[in-house]
């Protein structure tokens, strides 16, 4: 690949606006458009609150982000170490949500990148891996 960076975050909330401007830098050295980075700072954010508040429910841990440059295609790749999903396919369902919120983060992240594939396993965590 003609780039990779990888960021190790504390999962607490002041760190989803480091993730996303990281990974909007990284960006600029494609040629996106204004609105394609803020797409993708938005599926970051999305991808990295969900790392927080359901991976890392009732504990800390590490969120790595690893950033790659294939050809014109950007590879993200958010993973944490916490409780994992159960059922992915039910997760990626507009409005499913087992946290009482809007059910909306994979919706979004699937609609603004090309391609967004979960690998995930129960307590033992999440990767989401997004090309856009
Ligand atoms: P919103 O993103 O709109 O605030 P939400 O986070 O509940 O609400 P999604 O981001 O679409 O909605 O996620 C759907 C569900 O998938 C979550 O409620 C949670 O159960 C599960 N999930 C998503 N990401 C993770 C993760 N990293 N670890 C464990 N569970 C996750
Ligand atoms: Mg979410």
């Amino acid at each position: 690949s003609k780039n990779n960076a990888r960021l190790e975050l504390k999962s607490i909330s002041d760190n989803i606006g480091l993730a996303r401007v990281t990974v909007a830098s990284f960006a600029a050295q494609l040629d996106f458009t204004i609105s394609e980075i803020e797409e993708i700072k938005v599926a970051v954010s999305e991808a990295v609150s969900n790392a927080i508040i359901h991976g890392y429910k009732d504990e800390t841990g590490i969120i790595g982000i690893n950033l790659e440059i294939d050809g014109d295609k950007l590879i993200i790749e958010v993973e944490d170490s916490g409780r994992g999903i159960s059922n992915i396919e039910q997760a990626c369902e507009p409005s499913y949500t087992t946290a009482d919120r809007m059910g909306l983060g994979l919706v979004f992240i699937d609609s603004f990148m090309d391609e967004l594939s979960i690998d995930s396993e129960l307590e033992q965590g999440t990767k989401i891996r997004m090309i856009t």
